[in-house]
């Protein structure tokens, strides 16, 4: 039995983690969960589950939870605090760790799983984003194993058999988006944008971040800096199509100009079971695939699959992040905590849409684009942008 800590229990990832670890009780065990303060969320996880252990970093949220569990016979440890997340990262009760909470927020587990050397599902992209080769250069440095479940990657890493695309057998590396909900929205209404509209993604469901993300291609440019650094490709080597029916996440074309596609369901369950099936085979049990309780994906009732170029007048967020990718691992860094401070504004409804993409530039034109050297200089780096991306965002009262 392989135990599983599940980062980010209750969002979307952790959903579809559920799910998957539903449909294969005999072989994986949810050991702990962790969440920052959704106790509610957590209830029904926990009788289901029963994991050992759980993680909230809101004190006040913990003791809700439990004098929730007080009616029913767990014997749960409960933990709080930032601390108590991170610990979760590194027991030793669990072999796999998902890391599933969104956002730069998800950078402190993360590290913790790679530095006790897990296998680490790899769902928070930012966090990769944002710390770089100092991420990939812990986990050699652990024995840990970064499996990327973020669909596109988990395609990438299906079609090239592992991360290994070096330049000897991969040519170029495909990315598809399905253009998010505003691909054929008047540009002049943009302003308008709410936050509603631009959750409302047309082929996933996912949390409010990354759908905001996925609406100006920022989760795409972050994307390309993801596959930059997991497949150790330059960024003019990791191609953007939009692909409006997210049927096919990724392609990989090797030197001899073959293709090859990974083409599934749109749905969360299909990068982490595989992703858990390779950790398994890592942990000494072979699993080849992990059967799914999904609907087939019918080509011919599709009909046909369409493919685009990028405009990148509608989508400068990801021209910034092949900017930000030429220019160097701070540049990322940067790129990443003034996109997290204006999308959340946006969210808020301090900030418009339009708000977006022009404070990420601006803070990209005085940012410093050399690789941080540490953590400690990561953590730092970051909060200074997101002071600079603050100030710069206009304070407006919006209706
Ligand atoms: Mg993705």
């Amino acid at each position: 039995m392989i135990g599983v800590a599940l980062l980010g229990a209750t969002g979307s990832i952790g959903a579809s983690t559920l799910a998957v670890l539903r449909q294969h009780r005999d072989k994986f065990r949810l050991v702990a969960v962790a969440s920052r303060a959704d106790w509610q969320g957590l209830l029904p996880i926990i009788t289901e589950f029963e994991p050992d252990i759980c993680a909230l970093e809101d004190a006040d949220a913990a003791t809700s939870l439990r004098g929730a569990l007080s009616r029913h016979h767990t014997h749960i440890r409960i933990e709080t605090g930032s601390d108590a997340v991170t610990a979760v990262a590194g027991l030793s009760a669990a072999q796999v760790v998902v890391a599933g909470i969104s956002g730069f927020a998800g950078l402190p587990s993360t590290w913790a799983a790679v530095a006790a050397g897990k296998q680490v599902l790899l769902a928070n992209k930012e966090a990769l984003v944002a710390s770089g080769t100092l991420l990939l250069a812990e986990a050699r440095r652990a024995g840990a194993r970064l499996l990327p479940i973020d669909s596109e990657h988990n395609a990438v890493y299906q079609c090239a058999n592992g991360v290994n695309c070096n330049a000897s057998r991969v040519r170029a590396i495909t990315l598809t988006a399905s253009g998010g909900p505003f691909r054929n929205r008047p540009l002049d209404t943009f302003h308008a944008i709410t936050p509603d509209e631009a959750c409302k993604h047309p082929t996933w469901s996912m949390g409010r971040k990354i759908s905001v993300d996925s609406a100006t291609l920022m989760n795409k440019g972050l994307e390309v800096i993801e596959a930059a650094l997991l497949f150790n490709r330059p960024a003019s080597d990791i191609h953007v199509l939009i692909h409006p029916t997210s049927t096919v996440h990724a392609m990989v074309e090797y030197v001899d100009g073959s293709i090859l596609a990974h083409l599934g369901p749109a749905d969360m369950q299909v990068p982490i079971s595989h992703a858990l099936a390779e950790a398994a085979s890592a942990l000494g049990e072979t699993l080849e695939r992990l059967p799914l309780n999904l609907p087939s994906l019918s080509l011919a009732a599709l009909g046909g699959l369409q493919f685009f170029d990028v405009d990148m007048q509608r989508f400068p967020a990801l021209q910034l992040a092949y900017d930000a990718l030429n220019a160097g691992q701070g540049a990322c860094l940067a790129l990443n905590a003034a996109n997290e401070v204006a999308v959340a504004a946006f969210l808020s409804g301090a900030a418009r849409y339009t708000d977006i993409v022009p404070t990420v530039e601006k803070i990209l034109t005085s940012a410093d684009a050399s690789a941080p050297t540490s953590m400690d200089d990561v953590f730092a780096r970051d909060a200074d942008v997101r002071r600079a991306a603050r100030a710069l965002l206009p304070e407006r009262e919006l209706a």
